[in-house]
């Protein structure tokens, strides 16, 4: 396992504030990585950080094996930025911004034609490379504003809430993008994200809260440690049921006729459903989604 980037005791201060507090963890080469947490938490600032724009008051980080403190430079050329504002101009096309771009990495003219093409077919831009970055739509300027950090090829692409604002179908489709860039070209993929149907797809999940870490793993670990399956019983007979709840020693709630029940797993629904049958009408059995353990973690919903 290859650690692409190594973050130990980060800490940022802004004057009195501490926004980030020693915090450490690790990315895998390759992997899809989600940063998450509520609004103030510290996901710009650790990520700034990270992609060199931002000093930093404490701890160590390595990218690739770079000291990020020493050779911020050398860590510019392997990684690729995807900002939450687009910074392309909207007066060039997407070949000439592209173009720029690529050139101030190499001047061989070849490669820069390349690279721009390399970056379009990438992201699917090919049918309006030669229209201005101004007239494209909300879609079409992503694609491109992560076209622009791919002209160089880095191997690492961090993505600052990619697919905030987009409507539903260009965001599922900007975010088939970015899935492809890590499983088909191997690309590590860092980003932040308010949508937690992306995190969810992710390979490994951090969630940062008041600046420190709150909960790591997958999304599987997370939803294990911090959701519940539940069972939703419809009351035939109310009385009935909550005492034979009570005599089950159940932890449940009740509202309108409607009784919830945690349950340590979907199997264990089964038992509580066939001494409970006398008295239901019906029931649903739900799993535990990364939204609830997210909440379950912060105690906050991710787009507050
Ligand atoms: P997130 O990206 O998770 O919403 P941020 O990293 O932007 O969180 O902010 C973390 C904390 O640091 C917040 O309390 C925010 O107000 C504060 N903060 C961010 N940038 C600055 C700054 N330039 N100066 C002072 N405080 C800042």
């Amino acid at each position: 396992m290859n650690k692409i980037i190594e973050v130990t005791n980060l800490r940022k201060n802004y004057d009195s504030l501490t926004a980030v507090k020693d915090i450490s963890f690790y990315v895998e080469q390759g992997k899809l990585f989600s940063y998450l947490g509520p609004n103030g938490a510290g996901k710009s600032t650790t990520i700034d950080i990270l992609c060199t724009f931002l000093d930093f008051s404490g701890g160590e980080v390595y990218i690739d094996g770079l000291d990020l403190r020493r050779h911020s430079q050398a860590i510019r050329k392997i990684i690729g930025v995807v900002f939450q504002d687009s910074i392309l101009d909207d007066l060039l096309t997407v070949r000439e911004n592209l173009t720029l771009r690529a050139g101030l990495y190499t001047s061989d003219k070849t490669e820069i034609r390349n690279a721009v093409y390399e970056a379009v077919q990438t992201t699917e831009l090919g049918e309006i490379i030669d229209r201005p970055y101004g007239k494209l739509s909300g879609g079409q300027r992503r694609r491109a504003d992560i076209a622009r950090a791919l002209v160089h090829k880095p191997k690492i692409l961090f993505l600052d809430e990619p697919t905030t604002g987009l409507d539903p179908q260009t965001r599922k489709s900007i975010w088939n993008t970015i899935k492809q860039l890590q499983s088909k070209n191997g690309m590590t993929v860092f980003l932040t994200t308010h949508y937690m149907e992306e995190a969810a797809e992710s390979d490994y999940v951090i969630v940062i809260d008041h600046g420190e870490i709150a909960a790591k793993g997958t999304p599987a670990e997370l939803k294990t440690r911090y959701s519940s399956d539940t069972v939703r019983l419809f009351a035939s007979d109310e009385a009935g049921l909550r005492q034979l709840l009570h005599d089950q020693k159940l932890d449940f709630t009740m509202s309108a006729g409607e009784f919830v029940v945690k349950l340590p797993d979907t199997m264990s629904a089964i038992p509580v459903l066939e001494n409970c049958q006398t008295c239901i009408s019906g029931f649903q059995v739900l799993q535990g989604t990364m939204d609830d353990a997210f909440i379950g973690i912060t105690g906050k919903e991710l787009r507050e």
